[in-house]
Parts: structure tokens; C-alpha cells; sequence
């Protein structure tokens, strides 16, 4: 989305991938829905379907046309294991990250489980490289942790 950001925590956000649909209690005042909805409606914005979500693959390369090394907070509004985006399109963000190798993605999902399960699977490639950090957020017993265990 932007090749800065505000976020302290990163330098960029990448989103080929917006909107979400909420799947847990954290999701109640989610920042990325309050921000998408502003804009519905508003011809030509990025967010013209507010929240809806949709792929971007036009926004697929740009991690390759920035030249200086950032770090990548990846669908910073939106979850890339989202249940409505297909395994080969998520296999293609994951091979962007692995070709422009010079940034470091920053990856947080509340649909771990499907994380978890690609990482072992068709995300195999990309699952042991240092420059991607594959996160999980995590809320209660109900709601993460259980996945979380799974990975150590
Ligand atoms: S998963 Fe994340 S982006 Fe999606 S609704 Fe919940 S808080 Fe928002």
C-alpha cells in the first residue's frame, strides 16, 4: 500500500490483498475496517468497496520496484490466509517476498491454523527463510494459543 508507514514497528505496508471479515474478539475494533469504510463509496479510492474483500494483483510486484531494503508489514489491512484467498494467490505474494529478498516481510494472521497448514504444504519454499517472519496473533486459549503451541 505505502512504501512508508506510521506504523513504529515497520518502515512499509504491502497490501495485495484488502479487507477482512472478523473471525474473533479482537476483531471488534479492528483499525484497517474502520479506516476501509471511510472510504466506500468514494470513486477512485483504493477503498472505494470499503472493507470487502478483494485481491489487488496489481500490487503484487512492488516489493521488487523498492530498491532500499525496508521492512514489510504484508496486508496491513487485511489477513492473508483469509479464508476467500486462493492458496495459489497466497503461493504468489510468497514468491514475491522470496524473489525481492532484500526487505524483511512482516507476515500477522489470526488464521493461523491455514498458515500452519500451507507452511507444511504448498508454502514450504518460503517457510525457513530468515527475511520472512511468519507471525500468529494471538489473543486467549480459545483464540490462538492452542496453534501458536503447535509450531514449537
Ligand atoms: S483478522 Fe485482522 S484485519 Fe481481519 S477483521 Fe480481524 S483484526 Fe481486522
Amino acid at each position: 500500500m505505502a512504501e512508508r508507514s506510521s506504523i513504529e514497528w515497520t518502515d512499509a505496508t504491502w497490501n495485495p490483498v484488502r479487507g477482512c471479515t472478523k473471525i474473533s474478539p479482537g476483531c471488534k475494533h479492528c483499525y484497517a475496517e474502520t479506516f476501509a469504510e471511510r472510504f466506500r463509496g468514494v470513486k477512485g479510492h483504493p477503498y472505494e468497496q470499503g472493507f470487502d474483500l478483494r485481491l489487488v494483483p496489481e500490487k503484487l510486484n512492488e516489493p521488487l520496484r523498492w530498491h532500499t531494503p525496508k521492512r514489510v508489514f504484508v496486508n496491513s489491512m487485511s489477513d492473508l490466509f483469509h479464508e476467500g484467498v486462493p492458496d495459489s494467490y497466497i503461493e504468489s505474494v510468497v514468491d514475491v517476498m522470496v524473489k525481492a529478498h532484500w526487505h524483511t516481510y512482516q507476515i500477522l494472521t489470526k488464521r493461523s491454523t491455514r498458515m500452519r497448514d500451507l507452511l507444511d504444504t504448498k508454502l514450504r519454499f518460503g517457510a525457513q527463510m530468515p527475511h520472512i517472519w511468519w507471525g500468529a496473533s494471538v489473543e486467549d486459549k480459545k483464540h490462538g494459543v492452542r496453534c501458536v503451541n503447535s509450531f514449537v
